[in-house]
């Protein structure tokens, strides 16, 4: 199967676009900047994860020059991720620069994850670089739960960060892996608290990636059942909106915020799936849930031209699967994929 490298009308405006050998435009490029985090979530990684050597990684230039052909290639959603996005070294001074592509208006946003603990002390310049809006994981709000899920988080320096990006004007959208006797009784709590602070939220199953040092199953809570308890108490109106993501969105009522449910176990949208995810040492997984990749950073190493660099893209985009099949059952109890979302991100 050849990947359509195909022209639009306004081509000569914006060149080439990517699609993949099922019709599916990509237009939406996830890269996981470091693979370390100043937590370690328990359904995430191990606590004693040992992180690559420096010289894997690709340099601040390097992940500018391979955003930037991707963008080339008409990707106009950029979402930094990690590990922790916010505690790789000189991280603003890779935001300013793609900045220029937001305000060439080749990018329509230029986003965030993060899990807000450095949020206090950038919201500011990252509003003014012209993020919009970032995805802030948080799974509960009472703080001794925080400190076990996370293992080295502090539920106060979270709440600072995301007040702070309230104040500076980011949208919040709040990310919550539902864990099955963890925070299943706070989800009307967080509701209500998103909604009287004006956050979004969404819901996600936990997904059997890489060894977590704990057993998934025991954590893994279906959203279905989730969704039924929570009509219980809230009216959800079933909502058209759509970000090309994984999450299907419904609007309650009683607070006029979306609440969104990722359910890859569930049920899976792969077949509307427009987007890629890069990890920090140039490998392309073109697939969450499946362990294919493209190593972009041979030929980003050994071409300046960035030519070997498009070339190798649209090989990759030529293989991108037609979905995932996570499957998390008492037959099934490892990890589906061998990598942990650190690598790739969320
Ligand atoms: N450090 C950032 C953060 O906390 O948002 C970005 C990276 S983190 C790996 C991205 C998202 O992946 C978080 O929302 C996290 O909760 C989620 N995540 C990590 N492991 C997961 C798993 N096994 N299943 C589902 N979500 C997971």
């Amino acid at each position: 199967m050849s990947t359509l490298l195909t022209m639009p009308p306004h081509a000569k405006l914006n060149g080439p676009v990517l699609a993949d050998p099922f019709g599916r435009r990509i237009t939406c490029l996830r890269v996981s900047v470091t693979d370390r985090c100043d937590f370690r979530c328990v359904y995430c990684m191990a606590e004693d994860r040992t992180f690559l050597p420096k010289a894997e990684v690709l340099s601040l230039e390097e992940l500018d020059r391979l955003c930037s052909a991707f963008v080339d290639f008409g990707v106009t959603k950029l979402r930094l991720t990690g590990g922790e996005p916010l505690v790789r070294r000189n991280i603003m001074s890779l935001i300013r620069s793609l900045s220029r592509h937001l305000q060439s208006r080749r990018l329509q946003e230029l986003t965030l994850t993060t899990n807000a603990s450095q949020l206090a002390k950038y919201a500011d310049e990252l509003y003014a670089l012209g993020i919009r809006r970032v995805n802030v994981s948080l799974d509960t709000l009472d703080a001794a739960k925080f400190a076990a899920i996370t293992r080295w988080g502090k539920l106060d320096q979270v709440l600072e960060g995301i007040a702070a990006a309230k104040n500076a004007g980011l949208a919040v959208k709040i990310n919550s892996v539902a864990l099955m006797g963890v925070n299943d009784d706070e989800f009307d709590a967080m509701i209500a608290w998103c909604g009287e602070h004006g956050f979004d939220m969404t819901l996600i199953e936990v997904m059997p990636m890489g060894d977590s040092g704990e057993d998934r199953l025991d954590q893994y809570l279906p959203l279905s059942s989730v969704r039924a308890k929570l009509s219980r108490r809230w009216t959800l109106e079933d909502s058209d909106y759509r970000t090309g993501g994984p999450a299907r969105y419904a609007v309650v009522k009683e607070t006029g915020r979306k609440l969104g449910f990722i359910t890859p176990l569930t049920h899976n949208f792969c077949e509307s799936c427009n987007r890629v995810r890069l990890t920090c040492t140039g490998t392309l997984f073109m697939c969450l849930g499946q362990e294919d990749a493209a190593d972009l950073r041979t030929p980003l190493r050994a071409d300046a031209s960035d030519e070997a660099l498009r070339a190798a893209i649209a090989e990759a985009i030529s293989r991108k699967p037609k979905g995932h099949d996570f499957v998390i059952d008492r037959r099934h109890a490892g990890p589906a994929i061998g990598r942990t979302m650190n690598v790739t991100g969320g």
